[in-house]
C-alpha cells in the first residue's frame, strides 16, 4: 500500500491546525509558527488579528506592540519585522491581496517555499508540499528522499506523487511525524508503515507501543526481528 493511502486511512479528515479567516491571516500565523507550537499560535492570533486583521492594518502597526502581542511564540523581534514587512509588501505590491502563486509569495518577507506552499495548498487550493522539519526527517526515514534540502525533498516528494495527493499528503505526513514518526523514539511499534518501511536512519530498537490522539506513547514488550 502507498504511503499517501495508508495516510489518507490514518488521517481521514483533519482540519488546518493555524486558526486564521483569510489568505493574510494564514500566512502570518504560518510565520508565527516557525520554531512554536500550532497551540501556542492559536492562543496567540486572536488578539493579533482582532488588532491588525488583514494586510493594510499590519502595514502600519506599531513594532513594540505587535512584539508584545506575539512574544509567546518566540523569535519574537524576527518575526514581527517578518509580519509588517510582509503585510506592507502585499500592500504596496499586491493592493492589499496576499498572492495567490509562489512566484510572488516568496518574495515577500518572511515567507519562503514551505510557507508559501502552505498558504497555497490550504486557502488557495493549489496543490503544494509543504516541506517543514516532520516531512523531511519521516520522508528520509521512509526512503522517499534522500536530500536533506527541503527544496530537493519537495521536488522527489512531487515525482512521488500525484498532484491532487500533494497537498492532502504532505499535511498527513507531517501530522504523522508528530504524533508516530516523532524525532526521537519513533513509535514504529504502532505505524500503519512498518510492514515497509525501511526506517533508514532509526536506531532505536522496534517496540509495541500505543500511539493515541494526543500523542502519548505506552511502551511495551519488545517485538520479534520484523515486527510481527
Ligand atoms: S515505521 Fe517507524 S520510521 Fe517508518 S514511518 Fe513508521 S514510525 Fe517512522
Amino acid at each position: 500500500m502507498a504511503v499517501a493511502d495508508v495516510l489518507a486511512e490514518e488521517f481521514p479528515t483533519y482540519r488546518v491546525p493555524l486558526d486564521h479567516g483569510s489568505a493574510f491571516q494564514l500566512l502570518a500565523a504560518t510565520i508565527l509558527s516557525a520554531q512554536c507550537t500550532d497551540a501556542m499560535v492559536n492562543r496567540v492570533t486572536p488578539a493579533l488579528f482582532s488588532r491588525y486583521p488583514d494586510a493594510t492594518a499590519m502595514a502600519v502597526a506599531d513594532p513594540a506592540e505587535v512584539e508584545e502581542i506575539i512574544h509567546r511564540t518566540g523569535f519574537f523581534r524576527a518575526k514581527t519585522r517578518s509580519l509588517i514587512g510582509m503585510a506592507t509588501a502585499v500592500v504596496e505590491r499586491h493592493g492589499g491581496d496576499v498572492p495567490g502563486r509562489m512566484a510572488e509569495l516568496v518574495l515577500l518577507p518572511g515567507v519562503g517555499r514551505k510557507t508559501a506552499n502552505v498558504v497555497l495548498a490550504q486557502w488557495f487550493g493549489v496543490p503544494g508540499i509543504a516541506v517543514d522539519t516532520h516531512v523531511l526527517r519521516v520522508a528520509r526515514r521512509l526512503g522517499l528522499t534522500t536530500e536533506t534540502d527541503p527544496v530537493k525533498v519537495e521536488r522527489d516528494l512531487g515525482r512521488l506523487w500525484p498532484r491532487r495527493l500533494w497537498s492532502d499528503t504532505s499535511l498527513r505526513l507531517i501530522f504523522h511525524g508528530r504524533r508516530t514518526c516523532t524525532a526521537r523514539a519513533p513509535k514504529c511499534g504502532a505505524c500503519p508503515m512498518v510492514g515497509f518501511c525501511p526506517r533508514i536512519g532509526v536506531d532505536a530498537p522496534l517496540l509495541r507501543v500505543d500511539v493515541d490522539a494526543d500523542a502519548d506513547a505506552r511502551v511495551g514488550k519488545r517485538l520479534p526481528a520484523g515486527g510481527q
